[in-house]
């Protein structure tokens, strides 16, 4: 277990993370290795200065801050605040920051006042707007506090993308100029979720990814710890709106913290959170308004399977869609799940009923989509009904999915019969199951979502 985040706990765990291992640079920089240099400017003599004191190495420390935390001049103060004392204390530190809360939505909807299909290179050109505010007045608020400080935008951070505008990939990043402008002693300001393509063309990554730009830059320039400030304390076992019971997680795994931001937990981009597994980039999800310690996310370990259930989630935000009396015959469900995959909507659970009647034998289709695709959902299946000849379509918006996740789970056997005793003595029914190595999801009445999400926290936490 992750004690108290002292600056020592933290520079071990981090410093032996993978990524010092896999040879991150030789897929994702041009760049050599970066040895370790102590800074060259007037930071080394207060970091002198201070080392009398309190014994430690200095660190290169990535900090994320999410749109909140920069969210108008004085939290922007208050992150400037932060950054010093880490700077004054001799570390090296990149400040990843997202745009002002409500900007990049603000953007999007301005766009969307003129078409509703607006271009999409020019939508990144226009996003790409709201986090370069905001580096720069991180910058003013640091140059403020006299701390020497640049901001970056991501192409000049070097962060390379495929073409993909709106949601592009990272496909690699030379840090030149960052670790240019550490080495001269400044505080680097990297605008987050953007990037730009080989042909100089500016993209953006994805709704929330600024995440994925601070652990990608935390792979790029081997940073001893990356932070992930955002406006909650770290990963809950719950909800603690839904569960009061809820506790903060001193530590959770990759799996574990992606099952529960698919099982409807959303704490971070998904995506940014895969990526840390692939490179080995441990980091820590804590909050900027506080100094509390954190959660930290990496790779699974032994110890950790000790608990069965890491968190319960529950996803109000699906609904259920069912195709009664499918012919049971071979590529029906292709034939459904192909037309709803080529209308891009995300399909989560799947379940297929055993068939009826002997001549021409029919089954039920059942699957559930995010609520916002079901017209479409809808639309699509309408489209199918003449040529695959089912009886009706069922839709329920009023289902909750609740899942428990943890690793613990392997090794455990019965952990699914406690779930569905807990629910029966609650009287929720289960109109669906699904399991996974690490999870169990099961779907259930909206309206019993929230006791029964109380239930089964209460029968796997004990609070
Ligand atoms: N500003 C972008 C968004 O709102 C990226 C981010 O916040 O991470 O999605
Ligand atoms: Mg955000």
């Amino acid at each position: 277990m992750v004690g108290p985040w002292t600056r020592r706990a933290a520079a071990k765990a981090t410093c032996t993370s993978r990524a010092r291992q896999v040879p991150f640079y030789g897929i994702f920089s041009t760049l050599p290795a970066r040895a370790h240099t102590p800074p060259r400017t007037g930071i080394a003599k207060s970091r002198a200065v201070l080392l009398e004191h309190a014994p430690f190495d200095m660190a290169l420390i990535v900090q994320k801050y999410g749109g909140t935390s920069v969210g108008n001049p004085e939290r922007i103060k208050n992150v400037a605040r932060r950054v010093a004392e880490h700077r004054n204390r001799g570390d090296q530190v990149v400040v990843v920051v997202s745009a002002m809360s409500g900007v990049t939505d603000n953007l999007i909807k301005l766009a969307k006042e003129i078409t509703p299909l607006p271009s999409e290179r020019e939508m990144d050109m226009l996003l790409a707007t709201g986090e370069q505010q905001t580096i720069a007045l991180t910058a003013i608020a640091l140059q403020q506090l006299g701390i020497p400080a640049t901001s970056l935008t991501g192409a000049q951070a070097g962060i390379v993308t495929d073409g993909v505008h709106t949601k592009a990939k990272i496909r690699n990043i030379t840090p030149k100029k960052v670790h240019a402008q550490l080495d001269a002693g400044n505080v680097v300001i990297v605008a987050g979720f953007q990037g730009e393509t080989a042909e100089g063309q500016i993209t953006t990554l994805g709704r929330g990814g600024s995440d994925l730009t601070a652990i990608a830059l935390a792979a790029a320039v081997k940073a001893d710890l990356c932070q992930i400030y955002t406006d909650v304390d770290g990963v809950y076992t719950a909800d603690p709106r839904i569960v009061p019971g809820a506790k903060k997680l001193p530590e959770i795994a990759y799996d574990e913290m992606l099952e529960l931001a698919g099982a409807g937990a959303k704490v971070m981009q998904l995506r940014s959170v895969e990526f840390a597994k692939k490179f080995g980039v441990v980091f820590e999800v804590r909050s900027s308004l506080n100094d509390n310690p954190g959660t930290i996310v990496k790779e699974e370990t032994q110890s950790m399977e000790g608990i069965v259930v890491r968190g319960v989630a529950l996803d109000k935000n699906q609904a259920k869609v069912t195709l009664v009396a499918v012919p049971d015959k071979p590529g029906v469900a292709a034939r459904v799940f192909k037309a709803l995959a080529d209308a891009t909507i995300g399909v989560d659970m799947i379940v297929q009923n055993i068939s009826h009647g002997s001549k021409s034998p029919t089954t039920d289709i059942s699957f559930t989509a995010d609520k916002p695709d079901l017209a479409k959902a809808r639309k699509v299946m309408d489209a199918l009904k003449a040529e695959i000849g089912f009886a009706e379509l069922a839709v329920s918006e009023t289902i909750g999915k609740l899942s428990i996740v943890g690793v613990g789970m392997k090794s455990h056997s019965g952990v699914a019969a406690k779930m569905f005793e807990t629910l029966a003595k609650e009287g929720v029914n289960i109109d669906m199951i699904s399991t996974s190595e690490i999870k169990i999801s099961v779907v259930i009445d909206l309206a019993k979502g929230d006791a029964a999400m109380r239930a089964v926290h209460k029968a796997f936490l004990g609070t």
